[in-house]
């Protein structure tokens, strides 16, 4: 029997003979390609809670594996390699090497929303490739990525002050992840923006780079959102097994220096 998607099937695992009789039958070439037999001992069955405990990951297990995901994907037609369904497939099952073995292609989701709209069970596939995304960050199996560093940069400042100042988020973000200022793109966006914007709104850009924006009457919000961040934060590494990383989300909620 043909062996169906054998793109996914690693190459070390399967098994061709040029040359193959059985029972008196030539099954040689194509019809002798075997699977080699094995046994995985390594699940971990919390696997699809933790993925359900992140944002976007929590309607996993309605998925019922149509492909339909796949089949709608932007990156999946540039690189079959990068399969949606089959990964959401590892989660439910358990298999976490296996998954591993691709988390250098799973942050390449473009946000497209396509397999959102393809989806018939609401699994919200998109949502689902960034809680694998922050998973793997959170469990250390790849580095922090710059949009992450971006979003919380983004949060400090909405945190902060209610709202952002866009030079002051540039400057942080560059600075987080190691690029200099003068890029030459950076540099003629600046330019342009000289060029093209009305002096009003050139007045009130310079006047934030003095003086940061604010919300009136913010203290009272932050307060609210700052516990509601720690809380579901602290739940989120909790669910992942991340015991020290609550423990740091306690002193975080508690306003305790971590010097
Ligand atoms: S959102 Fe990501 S997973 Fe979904 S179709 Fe677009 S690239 Fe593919
Ligand atoms: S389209 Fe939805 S139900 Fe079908 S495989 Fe993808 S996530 Fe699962």
């Amino acid at each position: 029997m043909p062996i169906h998607e054998q793109s996914l099937i690693r190459p070390e695992n399967l098994r061709t003979r040029e040359n193959l009789v059985l029972d008196g039958v030539d099954v040689s070439g194509h019809w002798s390609t075997f699977i080699e037999a094995r046994t995985v001992t390594d699940y971990n069955e919390r696997l699809q809670e933790e993925i359900a405990s992140l944002p976007g990951g929590e309607h996993i297990h309605r998925c019922w594996q149509c492909g339909s995901c796949t089949n709608a994907c932007t990156v999946n037609a540039v690189n079959p390699e990068f399969n949606p369904r089959f990964w959401i497939y590892l989660v439910r099952v358990g298999m976490e090497a296996e998954l591993l073995r691709d988390k250098d292609i799973i942050w390449q989701c473009v946000s497209c929303n396509k397999c959102t709209y393809a989806c018939p069970r609401d699994v919200f596939p998109e949502g689902v490739m960034k809680a694998l995304g922050h998973w793997l960050e959170l469990k250390g199996h790849t580095p922090k990525s710059p949009s992450m560093v971006f979003d919380e940069v983004f949060t400090e400042q909405v945190m902060e002050r209610g709202r952002i100042e866009e030079g002051r988020l540039i400057e942080q973000f560059f600075k987080r992840t190691g690029q200099g200022l003068k890029q030459d793109w950076l540099i003629e966006m600046a330019r342009r923006l000289l060029r093209h914007l009305p002096l009003a709104m050139l007045t009130r850009m310079g006047l934030s780079r003095l003086k940061a924006p604010r919300t009136s009457g913010w203290a009272r919000s932050r307060a609210v959102l700052k516990e509601y961040v720690h809380e579901q934060h602290a739940r989120q590494r909790s669910e992942l097994g991340l015991a020290e990383l609550v423990d740091t989300a306690r002193r975080d909620a508690a306003g305790i220096s971590h010097g």
